[in-house]
């Protein structure tokens, strides 16, 4: 967490990018300090779980697993929190009430932007105080989201639905993509990562394309501030993951070039003595294949183009701090080098007939009646 604030992907106080103090409490040496045991999924050489235990202060007793990158930053950096212990609270407090982490903290920050803002008062907050950094009215929020109880009950609609029914300008606060929270990258500091957040079909999830090339600069380093390409290379990496996932494999795994497409290759072939699984075009069609029918889907249930897109503030204010000082995200022109990229019509962002008949969904382009 601490490299990825370094390298200017890691978004402050509601994705306002201001300056964190204390982000050094983020070191991965300070973390690893709580951990007790380590673990991982059947079969899994990775083995990338973690257990946390807190013996002191006003969280001892904690003993739970880690929070991962995107909870540290949800509830922490994304809050203004570097409580570590905190954090560790508001993660177990999720894992218990079956909460999203980052949905719940991107909610949560929004609340506390409305408060700060004045749009919330505090007898709207059933009498809470929501001032950046303290953690305290966050783990008061979480119950109360679970529960649905007084301002909980709004804002477990979700940042879009609860700014929606706050109304008063908060739905310029709301930092989400198609009803889904942003996680835990700012779009104007990784610009194939924010294209990916902007055109994926379920919204800006952390498991959808996520941009290795630009987070860790693997396999080849791409400069993250760019426009240059990243059409392309967003659709390389959104075609990918369709292909793992649709191969089964978990996501860390892949993201982190453990298993390499001539490796996966063999490994299906394996299993399954399907000869086409030892061609490595054929496994890239097959992930295009599954990314352009999810587009189709959504293009018959009435979305294009305008839903392709991202909160104001990413829009239109540039970011403050170093790196990627002066970084906006330039919507428009990325779009159309996406659209041109996956054969898709740019006016309106519908596959088109050739690439869907290309990928052997002809009686899907029948079905949404492309010319
Ligand atoms: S890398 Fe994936 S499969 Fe392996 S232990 Fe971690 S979550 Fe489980």
């Amino acid at each position: 967490m601490y490299l990825f604030y370094t390298l200017g992907h890691f978004p402050t106080y509601n994705f306002r990018q201001l300056e964190l103090e204390n982000v050094d409490r983020f070191k991965p040496e300070i973390i690893a300090s709580y951990v007790v045991k380590y673990g991982g999924c059947y079969g899994c050489a990775m083995r990338c779980w973690q257990f946390l235990k807190t013996s002191k202060g006003p969280y001892a007793g904690i003993v739970w697993d880690k929070p991962e990158y995107e909870t540290q930053w949800a509830f922490g950096g994304n809050l203004g929190v570097t409580n570590l212990e905190a954090i560790m609270q508001a993660n177990m407090l999720c894992d218990r009430y079956g909460l999203d982490t980052i949905s719940t903290g991107v909610v949560i920050s929004m609340a506390y932007e409305l408060y700060d803002k004045g749009i919330l008062s505090k007898s709207e907050l059933d009498g809470l105080e929501l001032r950046w950094g303290d953690p305290e009215p966050v783990l008061e929020l979480i119950r109360k989201i679970a529960l649905r109880e007084g301002i909980g009950n709004i804002l477990a609609e979700g940042t879009r639905r609860a700014a929606e029914i706050i109304g008063r300008g908060a739905e310029k606060f709301a930092m989400h993509v198609k009803g889904l929270e942003i996680p835990a990258y700012d779009p104007r500091a990784a610009k194939a990562h924010g294209l990916n957040f902007a055109t994926s079909p379920i919204g800006a999830s952390h498991m959808m394309g996520w941009n290795y090339y630009e987070i860790m600069g693997v396999p080849k380093k791409v400069d993250p501030f760019t426009t240059e390409g990243k059409g392309e290379l967003t659709k390389l990496i959104q075609d990918e993951t369709a292909m793992y996932e649709a191969a089964g494999f978990c996501q860390f795994v892949f993201s982190n070039g453990m298993v390499p497409l001539p490796l996966l290759a063999k490994l299906l072939y394996s299993a399954t003595g399907i000869e086409e699984f030892r061609n490595i075009s054929y496994l890239q069609l097959v992930g295009e294949r599954v990314f352009n029918l999810e587009r189709a889907f959504n293009v018959r249930e009435g979305l294009g183009r305008e839903h392709d897109t991202l909160p104001e503030r990413i829009l239109k204010d540039p970011v403050p701090r170093p790196p990627a000082k002066g970084q906006i995200f330039e919507l428009d022109k990325m779009l159309d080098d996406y659209y041109r990229a996956r054969g898709w019509d740019v006016k309106t962002g519908k596959p088109s007939r050739k690439k869907l008949e290309e990928l052997g969904l002809k009686y899907v382009a029948d079905e949404l009646r492309l010319e």
